[in-house]
């Protein structure tokens, strides 16, 4: 949700736009586009090469603002590329959702507008050029534009009869302002500004920049002059790109609250306890007839789908099987017309998820893709479908990936739960917590130094164990998976009932095991088992609700999360999990990003 570029000044405009697109490359997108005063826009799907070709005819400019797409509304295709305009005066690249674009859409065809693309994007434009017609200035129906917007956006704006000035506007999407010698750089990050200067400014969520070749001035929304201080960028151009990380993968995690806001914005109805999906709403008849929900995924995405399993049968009663993709598509599975397929991937090209639902479209069961790629195939084949808007996954192993899987699940057993016997309160409640969730994330988020020390100090284990009961079984396997998958130490997940029944065998000194325990209603048996394997002299560093004495009498190093009900404590388990095995990867010196023998999208069987 991707990167924008603009250029306002005396340097080659057309060269510091596809060399500030190919520095933003890393973020991942599909296609990109770019807009010159003067000159027009140009569009191209996939690399920046593609444009840059397309570029070379092109005449230059002293303006100019683009963008690398990463598609949330619509296809990745030439038309939904940006730069969008309305009737060709305003043009605009945007980052982000606009959550209310639907209704505004409406409303400006409505008038007679035509639409280009299915994006939400294309809203903005027309929208400033509506409030221009109607006798505002340039600026003022910029800031008309942004009061009536809701949702996330980063803005890089350019009037075709405006060639001294852009504006930026910053509401959830960063944005930073390069402050060079010749001109000034709208950018997403510093990444594409360092090479042309050091010095930036930093906007805020709520501010408005009008940028031109030797000044900026920033207001809020309301039109109020606000400051904001210059600061230089400490690091370079591949940290940049890392926003200022080491790794992708410890970038990922960061992104967790955002990812939150991301996967639940404009999902929940005014009334704060109806969900709102599109893609189930329009299939309201099929659902209500379902009478079984099979989930499939691979890796992480099954353990989502395991804890989707527990979602469902506690909010909508409905029975629930979650499967390994690899082994649904050849058990000879029983789908029929009355069964769910929930299908679960990141790339939604996952190659066995994909069969499992071609396999179920011809045994006649109805299927829900929930990816996070635009027009992948998973998303393409499925008869309704729900983005996960996490932006791009950069990192081998998926983190961000799985806790927006278990956020948008929440939304699924809800929706299903509606359609059933759950009621309003209930489902008010989880809305409630789930809303309150990326604010608890930030605080362990905020404590992750704790966990580096603890992972430091187990980096050099042989094995570990990861137990956990009801929800925080999946999670168990989950964390087991994390490290295996980046520290290559051995793991098991197991449930915590289980460990009688073998896995104790393995316990002694040198076994330390992860125990998840926040205070749910299985908290006191998961503290029974910690004390079994503590008896049996292994260290067990614990997770548990933040205040939680008892728990930590038992641990020799226990990691706080906040309180939140029971069913989306997996979210916010899953962030020290992946914390934990991050450290232990960096203090083993491997290559965290990139783990050996293993690909980001797995298109294979
Ligand atoms: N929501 C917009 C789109 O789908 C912007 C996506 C982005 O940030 O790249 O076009």
């Amino acid at each position: 949700m991707c990167g924008i570029i603009a250029y306002i000044g005396k340097d080659r405009v057309k060269d510091v736009l596809l060399d500030g697109l190919e520095a933003l490359e890393y973020r991942g997108y599909d296609s990109a586009g770019l807009y010159i005063a003067g000159a027009g826009p140009i569009k191209a799907v996939g690399p920046v090469a593609n444009l840059r070709k397309k570029a070379a005819l092109m005449p230059d400019g002293n303006l100019g603002i683009a963008h690398t797409r990463w598609a949330t509304h619509g296809k990745p295709s030439e038309a939904n590329a940006h730069p969008h305009t309305g009737r060709g005066s305003i043009w605009a690249v945007h980052n982000g959702i606009i959550e209310n674009h639907s209704e505004l859409r409406q409303k400006l065809m409505g008038e007679g507008r035509v639409f280009a693309s299915e994006t939400d994007s294309e809203v903005v434009p027309h929208l400033i050029e509506r409030a221009m017609e109607r006798g505002a200035s340039f600026e003022d129906a910029v800031f008309e534009t942004v009061r009536v917007l809701k949702g996330a956006f980063g803005l890089a704006i350019a009037h075709r009869d405006a060639p001294d000035r852009m504006v930026a506007v910053r509401m959830g999407s960063p944005l930073v302002i390069g402050v060079a010698r010749g001109g000034r750089i709208i950018a997403s990050d510093a990444a594409p500004v360092i090479r042309h200067t050091r010095d930036v400014v930093y906007l805020k969520d709520g501010d408005v920049a009008i940028v031109s070749a030797d000044s900026h001035r920033i207001f809020s929304f309301l039109k109020e002059a606000v400051s904001r201080e210059g600061e230089t960028v400490p690091f370079g151009a591949e940290e940049a790109k890392r926003g200022g990380y080491e790794h992708f993968m410890l970038k990922e995690i960061m992104e967790g609250p955002e990812v939150l806001r991301n996967a639940i914005r404009g999902r929940i109805a005014k009334d704060g306890w109806r969900v709102k999906l599109g893609g189930l709403e329009s299939n309201d008849e099929r659902l209500r007839s379902i009478e079984r929900v099979v989930i499939a995924g691979c890796g992480t995405s099954y353990y989502a789908g395991v804890v989707g399993k527990y979602l469902i049968e506690s909010l909508a009663d409905i029975p629930v099987e979650a499967d390994i993709a690899s082994e649904l598509r050849y058990r000879e599975p029983i789908l029929t017309p009355k069964t769910l397929l929930i299908a679960l991937s990141q790339s939604g090209e996952t190659a066995d998820t994909l069969e499992a639902v071609r396999e179920a479209k011809r045994k006649g069961a109805f299927t829900l893709g929930i990816v996070n790629v635009v027009g992948s195939s998973i998303a393409r084949e499925t008869d309704a479908g729900i983005y996960n808007h996490a932006g791009p996954e950069v990192s081998v192993a998926s983190t961000k990936a799985f806790i927006s899987q278990t956020a948008v699940l929440a939304l699924v057993a809800l929706f299903l739960g509606s359609q059933r016997n759950l009621g309003a309160s209930r489902r008010k409640e989880v809305l409630e917590e789930l809303s309150a969730l990326p604010e608890k994330m930030e605080r362990i988020l905020a404590n992750r130094g704790l966990v580096e020390r603890i992972a430091k100090r187990y980096a050099e284990s042989g094995s570990m164990l990861y137990i956990g009961r009801k929800y925080m079984m999946p999670l168990a396997y989950e964390g087991a998976l994390k490290l295996k998958e980046v520290s290559y130490i051995h793991a098991e997940g197991y449930g915590a009932g289980e460990l009688k029944h073998g896995p104790l065998a393995l316990v002694s000194e040198s076994f330390p095991v992860f125990a998840l325990a926040p205070r749910d209603s299985v908290y006191e048996k998961t503290l029974s088992n910690m004390e079994e394997v503590r008896a049996r002299g292994a260290d067990v560093i614990a997770l548990v609700t933040e205040g939680d004495a008892e728990a930590s009498r038992i641990a020799k190093e226990t990691i706080e999360i906040p309180e939140t009900i029971e069913c989306l404590y997996p979210a916010l388990a899953a962030v020290p999990l992946q914390l934990f095995a991050y450290y232990a990867a960096v203090a083993r010196g491997l290559n965290v990003d990139r783990p050996r023998n293993l690909a980001k999208s797995v298109t294979v069987e």
